[in-house]
């Protein structure tokens, strides 16, 4: 049976009274909503470096010691992970202080759990993550890296020297942290110390850090090439890496470039013991000679290397640099033939004019021209620069004296 007419009029004038008041309220939700913030959260996102890897080797970019919550640092394990990923890392070693613990009121001592949290979240992220310690004591000998322990516990013991053996026990790469941090030198002075060639002499000193954070150590840099130490380039951070480093505006964290044979964590140990590595921090790049030209001459692309010189015309030779690199050349040598800049940055990600000019008008032939620069930010020992040699086919027609 159905309603009255009157009754039916009745109920669809409510309902349509309270359907409008609803889509007028809904819209205003529908307004509000999307208004309330004016961009997308930050992406999830990851920076890619691109660094040339040299003849059957991988560059694989790693920061060796890392700070969490679970010693004085002020990240959670899996927060670290998450950082080196969006930074374009491939590898991260956790190395928490074994004897200093300023959060253990809040955070309970247990010396592989930043590790066991960090790497669970680097292996969803395809990050290689490595369990490490500092052994950290009074110089000398200083603080120590071990990376690739197996149980980080077994360092907590009271004599530093049972550290390490309990460290090169488990097949550890050590290494001295921060031999110039000011805190633990006197009068300004880098030092080597007795106890640091008696742990060279026992096989159980593999690398220096060249580099801590912001800081450069010439004096380690000159030990690791006299002394054979694989150097190593680590940030040492502890605080959220963005209070640290500007990393949206092109700033990044000190990293160690390790030329492995795969990305693996296998590999990154054997190529760490090989000592294959160089320092990269603060824009510049330190290491062998053998790693870093085919680093730089891998990055570039010279789109006409055989130029015409017509008298003393200029000709604009196109370099394109495809890794993030930037390269700072300066001319070491004036050529008699040519006139070319002084300086020229060959920026990472573009392509960058190079003006040559003829010098002498006379100048008749083929012949091939070596441009003589260096490479200011590549070093290949302390204050030792990378040798570029530009290397060109020149074509010169003599223009008639005017
Ligand atoms: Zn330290
Ligand atoms: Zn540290």
């Amino acid at each position: 049976m159905g309603l009255p007419a009157r009754r039916m009029r009745l109920l669809f004038g409510l309902d349509m009274r309270k359907a409008i008041i609803n889509t007028a309220v809904s819209a205003c939700l529908s307004l509000a909503a999307p208004n309330v913030f004016s961009h997308e959260p930050v992406t999830e996102a990851r920076t890619p470096i691109n660094i040339p890897s040299p003849a059957g080797l991988v560059t694989l970019k790693c920061d060796f010691h890392i700070h969490t919550v679970f010693s004085d640092g002020l990240v959670w394990p899996s927060v670290r992970a998450q950082e080196a990923w969006r930074e374009g890392l491939d590898a991260i070693a956790i190395t928490d202080h074994i004897e200093y613990q300023p959060h253990k009121a809040d955070v309970s001592t247990n010396h592989n759990r930043a590790y066991e949290i960090a790497q669970k979240s680097g292996a969803e992220l395809d990050l290689l993550v490595i369990r490490g310690s500092e052994i950290t004591r009074k110089m000398p000998p200083g603080h120590l890296n071990a990376i690739f322990l197996t149980n980080a516990a077994a360092l907590a013991v009271s004599n530093w020297q049972d550290a390490v053996t309990a460290a090169l026990g488990q097949g550890a790469f050590i290494f001295w942290n921060h031999p110039g941090w000011e805190a633990q030198i006197t009068n300004g002075i880098v030092r080597w110390y007795a106890e640091h060639t008696q742990l060279l002499e026992q096989g159980a000193l593999h690398g220096i850090e060249v580099v801590n954070g912001r800081e450069y150590y010439p004096e380690a840099h000159r030990w690791a090439i006299e002394k054979k130490l694989t150097m190593l380039s680590n940030s040492d951070i502890h605080s959220p890496l963005n209070m640290d480093y500007h990393t949206h505006a092109g700033d990044r964290r000190p990293l160690t470039l390790v030329f492995a044979r795969e990305r693996s964590a296998a590999a990154l140990q054997e190529a760490l013991q090989k000592r294959r590595t160089a320092v990269y921090a603060d824009g510049r790049l330190i290491g062998e000679e053998q790693y870093l030209a085919p680093i730089f001459a891998q990055s570039l692309e010279i789109k006409n290397r055989q130029i015409t010189l017509k008298g003393k015309q200029q000709v604009l030779v196109q370099i394109a640099n495809h890794s993030s690199l930037d390269y700072e050349l300066a001319l070491a040598a004036e050529l008699e033939q040519v006139k070319i800049p002084k300086k020229l940055v060959l920026a990472g990600g573009k392509t960058v004019l190079l003006r040559i000019a003829g010098k002498d008008a006379s100048l008749k032939g083929a012949r091939k021209l070596s441009l003589p620069y260096m490479v200011k930010n590549l070093l290949i020992g302390p204050e030792k620069y990378l040798p570029a040699n530009l290397e060109f086919d020149i074509t010169f027609v003599p223009t008639p004296a005017k």
